[in-house]
Formats: C-alpha cells, structure tokens, sequence
C-alpha cells in the first residue's frame, strides 16, 4: 500500500503522528481523498499549507487520468482508458441499470492466468493495481458522469484474488463510511479460482458477491482453455463455494462463457447440471467476444437456447448476459490493447 490514497485512517493517523498533528488532520485527509474525491493537496484549505508541502514532498499523490472515452448511442454504456502515472494504459466501464450506475474496474495491468479467449492477458501480467489506482477508476467515471455510483464489478483486466490483500484494502476503502460507503454487498468480485483466496474472501469479506470464471465442466476442457485449472481443479473450486455459501449464505455466480464447438454441447451442459445442481448459485451464460488474435468464436443461438433448456433440466438457473454498449464493443483488455498499438508501442 506504498501510495497514500491506498492508506487506511489509522495508517494515516499514524503519519500525522509523525508530523506531530492531531488525529482529526487524518480524518480531514481521509474526507479529502474519499468523501470528496479530490486528490490535489492545494485544494484542501482547511489543512495547513506548512502541512500540505510535506505531504506533497513526502507522499505524492499517484496521478491517474482519463486520456479516452466511448460513448454506447444504444445505451449510455461508456468504456473509458485511463493513464497511470508510469504511463501503463487500464480500462474500465460504466454501465447504466434501472437500479442504477454500475461501474467494471480492473485490479491489474495485463493479467498472467493466461485464459486462451481473453484478451487482456495477451501480454501477460505488467504490474498490480494498488487499492488507491482500482479506487482511482470508480471516483474518475463518477465524476465523469456526475452521478452516484451505486455497484461495483471486479470483472476488467486482472485477477483480484492473487493479491487479496490489495483488493481487500480496497475493498475496505469503498466501504468506508467516511468515503463513498458502497457496501460490500454492491460489490461482486470476479475470479478464475484460486482455491486459498476463495476461503479467506469467505472469512474476510463475507457479504461480497463471488462470481467464478469456470467456462467448462470438467477439468480435462478447463485446462484446454484456463491455465489456472493446471492448479486448482473444479473439485476444488466447488468445495471452496459450498464454505463460501455457508459462511455467508449467499448465492454464488459461475461464469460460463459459450465457445461454438468448444463448450457448448449437450454433454457439456449435462456435466455442468450435475456439477451444479442443487448448489446455491446461478450461471451467467456469456457468448464469448470475438478476440482479435484469438480463433474462438461465439455459440450460435440456438445452441445456446439448447444449453439453456438443458441446464433448467437440473434445475440450474441461468441468465444469458445481456449485451451492453454493443456499438462499441471491446472484450475485456481489447481496448487497451488497440490503444497501445496506436500508440506505437
Ligand atoms: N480474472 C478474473 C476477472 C477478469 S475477467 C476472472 O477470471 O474472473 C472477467 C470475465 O470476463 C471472466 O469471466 C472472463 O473469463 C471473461 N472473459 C474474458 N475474455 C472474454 C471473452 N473474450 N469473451 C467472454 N468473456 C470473457
């Protein structure tokens, strides 16, 4: 957490300490940072400017900025590009709900689990997000769009769970009653599985939503797409879910994204039914998005009207995602990736 706006109160109460100011500077600064989102010490009157020239020389505010922006004409989604301080490129988009705005964030630039249809993993993992970076993309779109924030889903570029530790601060921070207070049960954290952190999720974070990447029914396809199921198996993964759903009673989300000829057959939907049945969860069909330098392509609909009739057979609910900001479409990493390339790089 070597950045200050991934700082929680009492680290930074313990800063203060050391420039020999009260408790209540920490609170004002925490309120700056996270109530007000304003990330420019000169503009935080009510501190000292004694004690905003230390702050600035001593703890720099990362600087992260929006450098592109698309705009859905079907339905307001917007997909954004945004510049970290070393200058590495992440995305993230805002989607707009009857319930309300829900924003997909990324917790890494690039990704290492090396899933075969995904493209943000192409140039393998550059750098962890720090939990001021991930809390940097939510405050920039909702400024953006002047309006409140209300779910958040850790779905863009990365795997949140190989750090948990910085996804739990930041976690922690959204939460923070002295920030935005977006409760943990606006918050769906998505994972390819790895099996440890699913169980310290569990103990940590209890009222997060887990959605799990799982793509396939048996281990044998898994590892013909997902690299990660080298490591973990399903069987594994599976147990993880039923300590995740009795410790916290809630219904837990597999991701299965349709791949024509690849998982999408009767037999396959027959494995996942069994696989599932009678477990507190859903499944979030996803036609898989056309990558680039990938050869996968997209289910037809009637073999996913199929799979979804046979998957009902067990009693598995399953909703087909809906497709959003269609016009301009990018799966996940695609964006950044097209940008680089203009860049020249
Ligand atoms: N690493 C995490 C979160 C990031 S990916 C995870 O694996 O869950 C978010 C979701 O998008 C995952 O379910 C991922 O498998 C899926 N995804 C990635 N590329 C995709 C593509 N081309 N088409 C459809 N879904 C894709």
């Amino acid at each position: 957490m070597d950045d200050i706006i991934s700082k929680d109160l009492i680290e930074l109460q313990e800063i203060m300490k050391g420039y020999g100011e009260s408790k209540f500077r920490a609170k004002q600064l925490f309120e700056w940072f996270h109530k007000k989102m304003v990330w420019n010490y000169e503009d935080m009157t009510n501190i000292s400017r004694e004690l905003r020239e230390k702050l600035e020389r001593d703890y720099p505010i990362p600087s992260i900025k929006i450098v592109k922006k698309y705009t859905s004409k079907i339905d307001g989604t917007i997909k954004y590009l945004f510049e970290l301080k070393d200058s590495h490129i992440i995305e993230g988009v805002l989607m707009r709900y009857k319930h309300g705005n829900s924003v997909c964030i990324s917790s890494q630039v690039g990704c290492k689990m090396g899933c075969k249809f995904c493209a943000s993993t192409l140039g393998g993992l550059i750098r962890n997000l720090s939990p001021g970076e991930m809390l940097a993309q939510v405050y920039l779109m909702q400024q953006d769009i002047k309006e409140r924030v209300s779910n958040i889903v850790m779905m863009g570029s990365g795997e949140p769970l190989e750090r948990l530790e910085l996804t739990t601060r930041f976690i922690q921070l959204i939460n923070s009653e002295l920030g935005q207070n977006i409760g943990q049960r606006h918050i769906t954290l998505s994972t390819c599985g790895i099996v440890p952190a699913i169980y310290k999720l569990a103990d940590e974070m209890p009222q997060v939503t887990l959605a799990i990447s799982l793509h396939a029914p048996t281990d044998e396809k898994r590892k013909s797409i997902m690299p990660i199921a080298n490591k973990y198996s399903i069987a594994e993964i599976i147990q993880a879910c039923r300590y995740y759903i009795q410790k916290t009673n809630r219904r837990i989300t597999f991701e299965y994204a349709l791949i024509e000829g690849e998982n999408d057959t009767r037999e396959d939907a027959d494995y996942l039914g069994e696989l599932l049945k009678g477990l507190l969860c859903h499944v979030n069909l996803i036609p898989v998005n056309k990558v680039e330098e990938r050869h996968y392509t997209s289910s037809h609909s009637s073999s996913i009207e199929k799979f979804i009739n046979r998957l009902s057979a067990y009693g598995v609910q399953t909703t087909l995602r809906r497709k959003l900001g269609a016009d301009i479409d990018a799966a996940c990493g695609q964006l950044r990736n097209r940008y680089i390339k203009e860049r020249g790089e």
